[in-house]
Formats: structure tokens, sequence, C-alpha cells
């Protein structure tokens, strides 16, 4: 074969890494070359993959693969070794070369790695690892790193990778362990946890020595965070979402990423042949804030869930789905009741409970108060007691569903 140009490999080998949707950056911490010393910040800035951490910051990652040759035949992925992609490989000193150069055009503030394993899972962490190490030593650089690193790897360079990365990622695959060993048989759940244990107790270590000696080196200081293919296999919503509750739990993760499953070409016929609806993603995703920062519980997110199948409705968000439910804990008096009772209100995000919660300090709160606090009246009308209005018998109307269920059309987000 002959040999590629590096913008070829770049072409090819930041393409491969579109699949891969766990590189937010929130959490990072603030660092930066102001005083003239070494090279990058994590702040600020535009560039080429944007991630979007959970206040809104928005950081330029260069994202791309070392490479996507890979040993592995996982089924739902493009560059499994059966796969007919064309195939390119990064040397370190190229990763190197690359981020720095487009550090300096300005294109980026970062580096999200990840990479097929090569020859062995060690051999491809060392040089995962060798492209933050010459980063961070040979060149100071001082922007944003995340590294996606190998559970099969030797502890020791998932170690070093945590002393060069702000942010470390294992990939959880699929929701669940049968899922996984169907469709990425050469993996093991139990390996991936097991690394990803090391890795919380390794975080925990370093931020405690960080406490005791402000000299102690940093380790992965934005945590770990995985990823979840949602739709490749059977698992229901339900799953997910309780899946994803004992990882928070367990392993201190900053995040759990979730990717739609999307038909690859050439693909292994045990996939299914149609993705699931991009908005499955994304109310997975409002579960998963609802648990995060709304203090429901992984039940109570699953009991918004279908009783039968098990998954969430596309048509209204799991908040609204959760209220419809429970409409005996409505309407909620919102001059009176605590915080996290406003929270469960439907259409009004956190900082909308936070004006009322200071508004009400002053003054009764009347509907028209409440309407200028959110985009949807519609939406909580049912939900709320104010001064001026009570819903009565709105509750309990047969048709309330439809009556507050958002326009088709309308993607509506949380924040009201
Ligand atoms: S190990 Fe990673 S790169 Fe290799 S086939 Fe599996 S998912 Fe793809």
């Amino acid at each position: 074969m002959p040999a590629l140009e590096v913008a070829e490999k770049l072409t090819i080998l930041a393409d491969a890494a579109k699949y891969d949707a766990s590189c937010s950056s929130s959490g990072v911490k603030k660092r930066d070359s102001r005083d003239g010393k070494g090279i990058g910040s994590t702040l600020g800035g535009g560039g080429i993959c944007h991630a979007y951490a959970p206040d809104g910051r928005c950081i330029s990652l260069l994202k791309v693969l070392l490479t996507n040759s890979c040993i592995f035949d996982c089924h739902y992925c493009i560059n499994r070794k059966s796969s007919n992609v064309r195939r390119a490989r990064f040397t370190a000193k190229e990763v190197v070369d690359l981020t720095l150069d487009f550090y300096r055009r300005n294109y980026i503030e970062g580096l999200f790695l990840s990479s097929g394993i090569i020859r062995t899972p060690d051999y491809t962490m060392e040089q995962i690892v060798e492209v933050a190490r010459s980063l961070r030593e040979d060149h100071d650089f001082r922007g944003y790193i995340h590294l996606k690193t190998i559970p099969d790897a030797d502890p020791e360079l998932v170690a070093a990778a945590g002393r060069h990365a702000d942010r470390v990622s294992i990939n959880v695959e699929l929701p669940t362990a049968s899922g996984l060993q169907r469709l990425a048989p050469e993996k093991s759940q139990s390996r991936i946890e097991g690394a990803m244990g090391t890795m919380r107790s390794a975080i925990e270590d370093g931020a405690d020595a960080r406490k005791r000696f402000r000299s102690a080196p940093s380790f992965a200081p934005a945590g770990q965070s995985t990823q979840m293919i949602v739709g490749a296999d059977a698992a229901t919503d339900r799953d997910i979402v309780s899946r994803a509750a004992s990882l928070y739990e367990k392993f201190d993760l900053k995040r759990v990423y979730y990717s739609a499953f999307s038909p690859i070409p050439d693909a292994s016929t045990v996939l299914p042949l149609r993705r699931p609806p991009l908005m499955r993603e994304h109310r997975l995703y409002q579960s998963d804030w609802l648990i995060r920062f709304y203090q429901y519980s992984p039940q109570e997110v699953s009991a918004a869930a279908d009783a039968a199948t098990g998954m969430l409705p596309l048509d209204i968000d799991p908040k609204l789905a959760w209220a419809l439910q429970f409409r005996d804990r409505f309407p909620i008096d919102v001059n009176r009741a605590p915080r996290e009772m406003l929270l469960r209100i439907p259409g009004l995000g956190i900082k909308a409970v936070d004006a009322i919660v200071a508004a009400r300090r002053w003054r009764t709160l009347r509907m028209e108060d409440v309407a200028r606090m959110t985009v949807s009246v519609k939406k909580l009308r049912p939900f709320i007691v104010t001064a001026d209005w009570r819903p009565t018998a709105l509750l309990d109307r047969a048709d309330l569903r439809p009556l507050v269920t958002p326009r088709a059309t309308q993607l509506e987000l949380f924040a009201a």
C-alpha cells in the first residue's frame, strides 16, 4: 500500500472518529499559557470538533483516531477487522505535530484521541500515551487532552494516560452484558468495569494527593466518562437508564454519552437495518439530566417509560411523561412548594426554578410572573397553582396529554 500523505490520513482518521460521541470537555481544569510559558489553553476559542459542556461552554478539539485498523471485530464498528474500509495510521509524532499546528492556527483548543487496536492493547495504549506525553513534556502543551483508553491494556499504561490527560474514557459500548457478548465478543463487561474501577481509584487518589500537596501531579482532573451505543441491541430505555445510573454510582463518571447506532457501510448481518430515531438519543440525554440535575431517582425516570415496552415516549420529554403518569403529585403551588418539588414542574428549568424561589421572597407570584420565566406556559399550566390560577379539573382530563404535547416539529429542551 502506498504511503499516505498526512492530509489524506487526517481525512480518513477524522472521519472514522466521528462515531465517538464522548468528547465533551465539562469539568476541565482552567489552564493557560498567558504567562508566556508553554503553549495552549483549555479556555475559549473556536475550532474543528465542537463539544458542549453542560453549562453551554463550547470547546473545539482535534478529534481523530491514531489508526482505524483494528484486530477486533465488533459488529457495530466501521473500523472492525472485517470491514472493507480504507485504512490509515498516524505515527505518534504526526498527531503531536498536527495538534500543535492546528493549535497555533487557532483551529483547536485540544485533542480527543482514540484508536483501533493494533498488534496488542498494550502496544496501542503505548502509542496513545506517547502522543499525550510528548505534547505535555516535550512541548509543554497546556490545552485540553481527552484520551480514550483500552480496558485490556496494562494498568500502568492506563495510569500513564491519566497523568497526561484532562479526561479519560473507557467505552462500555452496549447497555447489557448479553448485547456486548453478541456484538463485541472480544470485549468483556467485567474487564471494562475492572478498568473503570481502577481508573476511579486513581482519579480519587490523585485528587486526594492534590488536596494535601499542591505540588502533586494532577491525574485526569476532568474525570472519566463512557459511551453507550443505543439501538444496536434489544436493550430498552429502561435498561439504559438503569445501567447509566449504576455506572455513575459505581465509577463516579462525569458523563455517560449515548450514541444512536447508525448503520454502517458493509454492515454485519446481526445488526438492525435501520437506525433508531435520533429523538431516542435526545430523550435519553434528557433522562440523564433529570437524574443528575433534577433530583429524580433512576426508578422515577424509568417509571416515565411505557410499562409494556420499557421505552420513553418520543413525542414528549421524560419530565412531562412522568408528570402525566403521576398526576396525583400535582398541582404544585409555586409560592409555597420546596425547590425540589418546583423542579418537577414540566416546562420549568433550573434557572426558572431559582428565579421563582428568589422572586417569591418579595411577592406572591401570579401566572403572568411564572409565564415570563418559561417558553412553554401551555405545558406547565395544568401542573401549577399561583395566586390567581388553579387548574381545578384540568389535571383529570382524559385528553390532557394531547393538550400539553408540543407540535411534532418542535424540539423542546428542558431549560424553559
Ligand atoms: S475495538 Fe474499537 S475500533 Fe476495534 S472494532 Fe471494536 S469498537 Fe471498533
